[in-house]
Formats: structure tokens, sequence, C-alpha cells
């Protein structure tokens, strides 16, 4: 895919899934512009990675829960490359429990960096979009969005509201050469699911149709996809990446 003269940015770019978006983007020559929360080396080595990969790549600290550090991540963007033409909402977060255990600020930390931080990087990138008349949204949503999962009401919740968020903002841009549409992976080998209970794991795995883990890769190459010119007619859709798993 082409991503010649192409600015994104992506949050949650140091690790995992992120990562390998921005390298996807990257090896199409995209500028990646990458946020990330506190691991700085991690980012960098993605950065590398990317440079490496054909693109151009910078990476910004920012905490998508705070409007003013993506004001400054999305003014960074411009001032390096001039525009921004590609978003991809990644960072995300997990802090699990059954309904009576969890806590009001674990459920607050969920909504607030998944669902409210996605909202502020859209409302950020969305006037430059606007004034471009082009524009890519991917948002990062979940299989746990779409059919719940056991003591993950949160972040359930968070990833059904990103799809909701993903098709009204669908309806709101479409008009305006700007597509916003979702994936929902599966079971992904990160660093959010290696920190789950070997009992826990061997359970969810057993649900899925594929019976393997999915790489981060493959759910990259979906995101690069519709983050492309070539998936312009393509709007308001949820994209499973799952192997099976919410069929
Ligand atoms: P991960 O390996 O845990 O990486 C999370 C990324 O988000 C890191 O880059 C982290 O930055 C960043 N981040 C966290 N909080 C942030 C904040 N407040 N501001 C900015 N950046 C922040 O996650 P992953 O497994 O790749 O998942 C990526 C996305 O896919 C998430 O939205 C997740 O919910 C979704 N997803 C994952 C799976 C799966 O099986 N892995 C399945 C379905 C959906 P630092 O490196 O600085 O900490």
């Amino acid at each position: 895919m082409d991503f010649t003269g192409k600015t994104a940015i992506v949050t949650g770019g140091s690790r995992g899934i992120g990562r390998a978006v921005c390298l996807e983007l990257a090896k199409g020559g995209a500028n990646v512009v990458l946020c990330y929360a506190g691991n700085a080396a991690a980012a960098e080595e993605t950065g590398s990675a990317c440079t490496a990969a054909g693109g151009r790549a910078l990476a910004v600290q920012c905490d998508i829960t705070d409007s003013a550090q993506v004001k400054t991540l999305t003014d960074t963007a411009m001032g390096e490359f001039g525009r921004i033409d590609i978003l991809v909402n990644n960072a995300g977060i997990t802090r699990d429990g059954l309904l009576l255990m969890m806590k009001e600020t674990d459920f607050d930390a969920v909504v607030d960096t998944n669902l409210r931080g996605a909202f502020l990087c859209m409302k950020a990138v969305a006037r430059q979009m606007v004034k471009q008349r082009w524009g890519r949204i991917v948002n990062l949503s979940s299989v746990v969005g779409l059919r719940g999962n056991a003591g993950q009401a949160n972040y359930a919740a968070s990833k059904a509201g990103v799809i909701g968020m993903t098709k009204s903002l669908a309806k709101e841009l479409a008009g305006r050469g700007i597509t916003v549409n979702a994936v929902a992976p599966g079971f992904i080998d990160t660093d959010m699911t290696a920190a789950m209970p070997e009992t826990a794991r061997s359970a969810v795995l057993s649900a899925v149709p594929a019976g393997r883990l999915g790489a981060a890769e493959e759910v990259a190459k979906a995101v690069a996809f519709l983050a492309s010119g070539d998936a312009a007619y393509i709007t308001g859709q949820v994209l499973a990446v799952d192997g099976g798993m919410a069929m």
C-alpha cells in the first residue's frame, strides 16, 4: 500500500498492535507520528524501525486522556509534516475484575483512555482533515466490545462505545472525504494478553475457531487497508480480525 506523502498519527505506537501499524504505514512511505504514555525506549525503537522500513517517524510522549497534550501532539505533527491524513486510535488499557470487585477508579481509567482518549484525538484532527477534504480514522475496538466478556465490563463498555462513536463520526464526516472505521481484534499476542493468567488464556483460546492467537501484524494489515486510498468507499464499518471469534 502506498502512503507516500501521507502523515499518520498512531496512538500507543510504542508497542504491540500500535507498533505493527506504525511499521506497516512506514513501509508504504508514510510520515508516522507515534505517541506513547511512558515507555520512551520502546517508542524510540519503533521510530527507528519505521525509518529503516522507509518512512519518517517522530515519537511523542502524550497522555491521550489530557486534551492539552493531545493538542501538542497534533500541533507537533502539523509543525513537522504540515498535514494529518490518518489517525489510528490504538492506545488502550485494561483493568479487569468482576463487577462486585471492580473499583470505580478502574472503570473510569479504562473508559477515560479507551473511549474519551479516542474522542479527544478525533476532535483534534477532524478540522485539519475537513480542510484537506481527505482523512482516514481507524479506531481499535475489540471482540469484547462486540460480545462482552466476564471480568471486563469496563473494557467492553469502552470498546462498544468506540463502535458507536465510529459510526456516528462516519456519518458526520463522510461528505468531506473522511472515512471512520473500527477494527475489532480478537486475541492477539501482545503485552496486553501476555499479562493474562494461563487458565484464562487457554479458556479464551478454546473459543477461537482458528485455534491460535493472532499476530499484531495481522491486525496492522487490516488497519493499513482501511487507512489507504483503496478503502475510500468503506466507512462506519467494524472489521473483526479475530480468527472467527465474533461470528
Ligand atoms: P499494549 O501492547 O498493552 O500497548 C498499549 C499501548 O498503548 C502502548 O503503546 C502504551 O504506551 C499506550 N498507551 C496506554 N495508555 C496510554 C495513554 N493514556 N496515552 C497514550 N498512550 C497510551 O496493547 P495492544 O495489545 O497492542 O493493544 C492495542 C489496542 O488494541 C488497544 O486499544 C487494545 O484494547 C486493542 N485490542 C487488543 C487486543 C489484544 O489481544 N492484544 C484485542 C482486542 C483489542 P507505553 O508503551 O508508553 O506504555
